[in-house]
This record gives structure tokens, C-alpha cells and sequence, in this order.
């Protein structure tokens, strides 16, 4: 659910703190000339207002991406790289600046921001400007008969649609594949958190994009987003957010045959046998329960730990979880930051009060974090640790996407395998122990799209990326992002 819609606001045009459309290689109001609050999470204070788009301006953003297409597609994928590394480059070159944007829009430490989500946005970028020109596609030869080979031609007009999460983040993994296989993209980042979406705007100008070839437009999920979703020139989408919306928009878009690929929810297990490194499972279980508090599509959220080591490990847990330096997202020394919305905040203290409700107990946190000063309204809920529930309740079946983790002690793989699978989710899974084969057999045993063995979060951005059930349908990333944004056409030829 979105939640970036509440209030709406009617702004004068000269007004600096309101965002603009890109279409069609021009910084553009809404047509509507509505606009919607941006919140700053760390301070409840509006920061900026986004435009409240509707179906006339994604109208005006396709019609500008299907008449930029021809141009585009045939512009020499060495070219098409080009661009996306000039646009990589101003990227970089404005690191502090975005990150500093990311951090107010979000509630996430400046210097998460600043290690992670930025230098990720310019990999992309660069990552994907090689893939341009690298992609390879299949040839089958049917001994002296023929021979095949596969065309991979673009789409067309593309929609990437992406959440408040990782902003900059997630916007680039998605429209640099799209641009690299030769599409044009109409995007819609997430209303809540827009501010550097709205930069890249500018610098995709700068970086002399053709007009057209990426348009971005903001608004309302049921307004821009579902106008997008259904506009008949739009061939492709890709979209990261809630499974709930994932839902809606394959119900929208399946009637039309439109390709798909949907990265969803999650509700990810951390596996630790006792014969793990134990000071390594937990240095990496406190990252990856609380990064960005808890608000990361990977986070793992249920901590499995098996028996032997369950007393000892939640005790260290819990200490760690109280350590963390909570406070001005801002300063540079903040681990822990705030929750992106009032709405989400308001969703994780009651999913905390639905687990007291279910029987479990809080061993640290569970309550919101009141700060002073510039933060005194900001939206602060304190790392939040949980025993005692099984594995069937809400609290550990549902997401929360917020800095709560569940402990549950297990005896033995097959226990481990059973409670990590008891979740309608399967996107990521984090295994700790130092037997090999244990390790194999887990990893093949747990539904999930992504399995890191004594590590979490380490991405080759060459790998398939999503996740399975309700976690999503169809592989981001490297030759798969590829393969989506394009057609494949066997070509047959006698000899
Ligand atoms: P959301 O589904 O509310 O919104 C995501 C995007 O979809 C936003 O841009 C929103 O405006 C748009 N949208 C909303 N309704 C729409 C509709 N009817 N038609 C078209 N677009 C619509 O998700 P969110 O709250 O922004 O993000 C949090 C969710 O994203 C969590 O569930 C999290 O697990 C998931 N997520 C998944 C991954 C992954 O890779 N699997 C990564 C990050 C986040």
C-alpha cells in the first residue's frame, strides 16, 4: 500500500520546493498542477511536494517514449552505453548531494546513503552500460540442415515502477537495463520519497539523454502508477514494491500479455546452526535486521537459531540491537535512523502490539523512540526484538518491513529447512555454518531466490535476482534484466 497520497496541496508555480515531471526531455509541472507532501521522516516536517500525476500526464510521458523509440533502438548500443556512463558519471560526481537527499526523504542514515545507496545507483548505470554492449543471444545449429539464431530486440515503451525503500537505488537497477536493450522508459519512483528521482531528471538532461528516451513521472500509485500499468502502448513492466500492488498489477496487466517481472515482499530467515562463526552470524544478523531499519526487501527478519547456541546468541543480540546509535539521520555517526512514513510508522508499532497480542515476548525495544530537538516529531520506532512465537502467527508469517526480528530456536537442518519454508514469501535466505554440506543440502532445501551462505546482502550484480511464492515472478540483474527487456525472435535459415 502507498501511503505518500494523504495530503494534497495546490502550490503556486513559482513555488522552489515543488518537483517536476521529466517528459519527453523537459522538466514539466503536472498537468493536473496538483502536487502531494513530502514528508522528512526524521523531522515530520514537508521537505518538498511531488507531483499528483494522472492519466493525462503518463498519456503525455508514453506518447513521448513511443515516438522517441524508433531513434533509440537504433542507436548503436555502443552509443546507448555512452549515455548511460555520462549520466553514471554526473551520478557521481553529485554523491553528497544525492545521498543528503536520500537521507532526508527516507529517515535512513546519511552515511548509509553515502556507502550504499548512491555508489549503487552509479553501478547500475555502469554495470548495465557494458551490459549494452556485451549481450549475446543463443545460436542453435541443426547439424548441416540450418541453422537458428535468436534475435533479442527491444520492447518499446517500458514502465518501471519502484518503491521509497532504496529510491536511487532501485529506480537505476531498472530503467538502466531498460535504456541498455534499447526501450524507452516511462518511470514512476515512489510518491513518498521522489527528491532523487527528481535529480536524476535534471542530470539525464544534462547528460543529454534524447528527449523521450527516459520519462519520469510521480504521483499516486492508484492515479499515475495504475494509469501507467494500463496504458496500451506500454509493453513491459518491471515493478519492486508490496505484494499486494504486485497483485493489482498483474491483474491489470496479464489481460493485455504484458511481460512482467514483479519484485515483491519478503519475509527472510537467518539460519544459524551452532557450529557457525558465531561473532560473524551476529555482526551480520544486526545489519541485516536493522539496516535502513528493517526497511531493505532483504532484511532478515526471522532469526533461526539452533539450539545449542539459542541462549547465548539472542542475549548477544539483544545487547547489539541496544547498542545501535539511533538518532539524526543527518550526522554521519547515526546507525539507526527513522521510519519512512507516519503511516509505516504507525504499521510497525501496531505489528509490535499484534506480537504482545500473539504471546511474544520483547526482549528489547517494542516501543516508539521520542528524539529532542529538530527530530521531536520524527518517526523513530527502537530496534525491536521478539521471542517466544511460533512459526504460524501473524508476526511471523506476515511482513512488517521495519526494524523487527523474531527469534525462534530450532534441532537440527531438516527443523531449520521446515521453519525457514513456513512463509508464504521466498525471496532471500542467510545461512550460517561452517560444514559444507550442511550448507549445500539448506541451500538447496530453502524456498528462496536468493541463498547467501555466511554472508548477507553481497551482490554480484551479475546474478538472478528475486524471489519465488509470494515474493515475486521473473529474475532482475545482469543477463536476466536483459532477456526481459527484450523480445527473443528465432531466426531459422535453411542451408
Ligand atoms: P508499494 O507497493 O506501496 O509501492 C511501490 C510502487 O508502486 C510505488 O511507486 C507506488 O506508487 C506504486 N503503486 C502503488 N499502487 C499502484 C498501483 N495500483 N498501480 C501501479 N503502481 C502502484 O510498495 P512500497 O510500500 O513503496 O515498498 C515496500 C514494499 O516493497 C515492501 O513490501 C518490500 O518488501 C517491497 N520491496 C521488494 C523488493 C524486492 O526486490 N523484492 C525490493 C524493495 C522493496
Amino acid at each position: 500500500m502507498t501511503d505518500g497520497g494523504a495530503a494534497r496541496a495546490k502550490l503556486s508555480t513559482m513555488d522552489a520546493t515543488r518537483l517536476p515531471n521529466l517528459v519527453d526531455g523537459r522538466l514539466a509541472p503536472p498537468v493536473t498542477q496538483r502536487w502531494l507532501e513530502v514528508h522528512e521522516p526524521a523531522t515530520g516536517e514537508v521537505v518538498a511536494h511531488v507531483p499528483d500525476s494522472d492519466a493525462a500526464d503518463v498519456e503525455a510521458a508514453v506518447a513521448a517514449a513511443k515516438r522517441a523509440f524508433p531513434a533509440w533502438s537504433a542507436t548503436p548500443a555502443a552509443e546507448r552505453a555512452r549515455h548511460l556512463l555520462r549520466l553514471a558519471q554526473l551520478v557521481e560526481l553529485k554523491l553528497d548531494e544525492l545521498a543528503a537527499l536520500e537521507s532526508v526523504d527516507t529517515g535512513k542514515p546519511v552515511s548509509l546513503a553515502r556507502s550504499v545507496d548512491i555508489p549503487r545507483a552509479v553501478s547500475n548505470l555502469r554495470f548495465f552500460a557494458a551490459a549494452a554492449t556485451q549481450f549475446a543471444s543463443e545460436s542453435h545449429a541443426m547439424e548441416d540442415v540450418a541453422v537458428n539464431f535468436t534475435l533479442r530486440q527491444p520492447l518499446g515503451v517500458v514502465a518501471c515502477i519502484s518503491p521509497w525503500n532504496l529510491p536511487l537505488y532501485l529506480l537505476t537497477w531498472k530503467i538502466a537495463p531498460a535504456l541498455a536493450a534499447g526501450n524507452t522508459v516511462v518511470a514512476k519512483p515512489s510518491e513518498v520519497t521522489p527528491q532523487t528521482a527528481a535529480a536524476l531528471s535534471r542530470l539525464a538532461i544534462e547528460a543529454g539523454l534524447p528527449p523521450g528516451v527516459l520519462n519520469i513521472v510521480h504521483g499516486a500509485g492508484p492515479t499515475a502508477g495504475a494509469a501507467l500499468v494500463a496504458h496500451p502502448d506500454v509493453k513491459a513492466i518491471s515493478f519492486t514494491g508490496s505484494t499486494r500492488t504486485g497483485a493489482a498489477i498483474a491483474a491489470t496487466a496479464a489481460p493485455q500479455f504484458k511481460k512482467l517481472s514483479l519484485e515483491l515482499g519478503g519475509k527472510n530467515p537467518l539460519v544459524v546452526f551452532a557450529d557457525a562463526d558465531f561473532d560473524r552470524a551476529l555482526d551480520t544478523a544486526v545489519r541485516a535486521s536493522f539496516s535502513n531499519q528493517g526497511q531493505i526487501c532483504l532484511c532478515g527478519s526471522r532469526l533461526l537459531i539452533e539450539r545449542p547456541i539459542y541462549e547465548r546468541f539472542r542475549d548477544a543480540f539483544v545487547a547489539r540491537a541496544r547498542a545501535l546509535r539511533i538518532g539524526d539521520p543527518a550526522l554521519t555517526e547515526t546507525e539507526f535512523g527513522a521510519v519512512v512514513s507516519k503511516l509505516h510508522y504507525d504499521k510497525v508499532l501496531s505489528a509490535i502490539e499484534l506480537a504482545r497480542s500473539e504471546g511474544g515476548r520483547v526482549l528489547t525495544g517494542g516501543t516508539a523512540r521520542h528524539l529532542g530537538g529538530r527530530l521531536a516529531r520524527g518517526w523513530f520506532v527502537d530496534p525491536t526484538v521478539i521471542e517466544g512465537l511460533g512459526p504460524s502467527c501473524r508476526t511471523n508469517t506476515e511482513e512488517i518491513f521495519g526494524p523487527v526480528a523474531t527469534l525462534q530456536p530450532f534441532d537440527g537442518a531438516d527443523e531449520a529447512i521446515a521453519l525457514a519454508n513456513a512463509v508464504p514469501y521466498g525471496l532471500a535466505a542467510s545461512v550460517w555454518t561452517s560444514n559444507l554440506s550442511a550448507a549445500h543440502r539448506v541451500a538447496a532445501r530453502i524456498d528462496a531466490g536468493i541463498v547467501w551462505i555466511n554472508c548477507w546482502m553481497l551482490r554480484d550484480l551479475r546474478t538472478p535476482f528475486g524471489g519465488m511464492k509470494q515474493s515475486g515472478v521473473g529474475r532482475e540483474g545482469g543477463a536476466e534484466a536483459m532477456r526481459f527487456f527484450t523480445e527473443p525472435k528465432n531466426v531459422c535459415i535453411a542451408y
